[in-house]
C-alpha cells in the first residue's frame, strides 16, 4: 500500500491570554492511496484542528506548529507558506465542511463556483470549465445540471449544497479530499445518501478520504481505517471492523455505547459518557480519560498508558493492556 499523506510526531497550540492550549499532542497517522480514514473523537479533541494544521487552515496566531512532520504525496509540506499551501488546496487537496453555507458563495452561481476552482488550478478556457462545472453536477447526482448550474447555494436544498460542495471539492480530482463533520447538519436519510455518493466517488476517482466526525455510526458504512483521537492524542487505531467488534480502549467503548448508529441495528439504549474531557492548558501526566474510566487504576493518573499492539493494524493506548493489569471484560468483542 502506496502512503498518501504521513503525519509524525504532530504538536500543535493555541497562544492564548489565559495560556497555552494544547490542542494536538504528539499525532501521528498515515493515509494509503485509495483508502477511507476516520478521525473519531468528541468535539474539543484536536481532530478538526489536526487536520486544519495540515491544511494550514487554522489562524496563526493564536495557532503555532509546534512538531512534527507533514509529508503529503512525498512531498515535505510541513513548512509551506500559504502561498504555496493555496496551490494544493482544491487542486490536491480538496474539503468539505458541516455546513456548506459557510464555504459556499452566496453571491455566485453554483456553476461558476465549479469553473472558478477549475480555472484557478488548471489551465483551460471558461467554456471548458462551465462544461466540466456540469459534468461536476451530474456526478454528484443533482438532476437539471444545465439549469442547476445557473443557480444560487439558496435555491438548492441542504443536501444537494453537500452535493454541490462535494462537487466543487472534486472538480480538479484531488488525490486527497478531506470532509469534517459533512452529514452532521443533514436529517439520517441525506445523511446516508451523502456517504454513500462519498464512497462510490472513492471508487470512481481512486480518491483517499479523511473522514472527521464525532459520531461513529457514520464511520461503519465508509471508512477502511479509524483513529480514536481523545484530548490530543490518539487513543486507539485499527481497521473499522476492529474498531467495531474488538475494540480495546475504553473511551472507544463509551463511543460506540453513546453514538446512534445509522444501520440502527443497536437501538437498544444509548449511554452517553459522563464528565468532560480533560483541561487543555494543562493535560494530565497520566491517561486523560481517567477520571472518566470505570477502569482506572493508580497507575492511570500516574503515567501515560504505552502504545500497544493488538495486531498488526491496531493499536491501543491504555493500561489495561499491561500484563500485570486485571483483566476486564470487553463489552464489545473477544475479551481484553
Ligand atoms: Fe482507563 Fe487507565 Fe485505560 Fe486510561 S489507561 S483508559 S484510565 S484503564
Ligand atoms: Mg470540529
Amino acid at each position: 500500500k502506496e502512503v498518501l499523506l504521513e503525519v509524525r510526531d504532530l504538536e500543535y497550540s493555541f497562544d492564548t491570554y489565559a495560556g497555552e492550549v494544547k490542542a494536538v499532542r504528539g499525532v501521528s497517522f498515515e493515509v494509503y492511496k485509495g483508502e477511507a480514514l476516520a478521525i473519531v473523537g468528541e468535539s474539543g479533541c484536536g481532530k478538526s484542528v489536526t487536520m486544519h494544521a495540515v491544511m494550514k487552515l487554522n489562524p496563526e496566531p493564536p495557532g503555532r506548529l509546534k512538531g512534527g512532520k507533514i509529508i503529503f504525496d512525498g512531498k515535505d509540506i510541513t513548512n509551506y507558506t500559504d502561498r504555496e499551501m493555496q496551490s494544493i488546496r482544491g487542486s490536491e487537496i480538496g474539503m468539505i465542511f458541516q455546513d456548506p453555507m459557510t464555504s459556499l458563495n452566496p453571491t455566485m452561481t453554483v456553476g461558476n463556483q465549479i469553473a472558478e476552482v477549475i480555472l484557478k488550478h488548471e489551465d483551460v478556457t471558461r467554456a471548458e470549465a462551465i462544461k466540466r462545472a456540469k459534468e461536476m453536477l451530474d456526478i454528484v447526482g443533482i438532476p437539471n445540471a444545465e439549469k442547476r448550474i445557473h443557480q444560487y447555494p439558496h435555491e438548492f436544498s441542504g443536501g444537494m449544497r453537500q452535493r454541490a460542495m462535494i462537487a466543487i471539492a472534486l472538480a480538479c480530482k484531488p488525490k486527497l479530499l478531506i470532509a469534517d463533520e459533512p452529514t452532521t447538519a443533514l436529517d439520517v436519510t441525506i445523511q446516508a445518501q451523502i456517504l454513500d455518493l462519498m464512497k462510490d466517488l472513492q471508487k470512481q476517482f481512486n480518491t483517499s478520504i479523511i473522514i472527521i466526525t464525532h459520531d461513529l455510526g457514520v464511520v461503519a458504512d465508509i471508512a477502511d481505517r479509524v483513529v480514536v483521537m481523545y484530548a490530543g492524542k490518539i487513543i486507539e487505531r485499527g481497521t473499522v471492523d476492529e474498531i467495531f467488534y474488538n475494540p480495546q480502549h475504553p473511551y472507544t467503548w463509551g463511543l460506540l455505547k453513546s453514538v446512534p448508529r445509522l444501520d440502527a441495528k443497536n437501538k437498544e439504549k444509548l449511554v452517553p459518557i459522563i464528565g468532560t474531557p480533560p483541561d487543555l492548558f494543562a493535560p494530565p501526566v497520566g491517561c486523560p480519560f481517567a477520571v472518566r474510566c470505570d477502569y482506572a487504576m493508580k497507575i492511570c493518573y500516574e503515567a501515560p498508558p504505552e502504545v500497544t499492539k493488538e495486531s498488526e493494524t491496531q493499536q491501543v493506548a491504555c493500561w489495561l493492556k499491561h500484563p500485570y493489569a486485571p483483566k476486564v471484560a470487553n463489552p464489545f468483542g473477544m475479551g481484553v
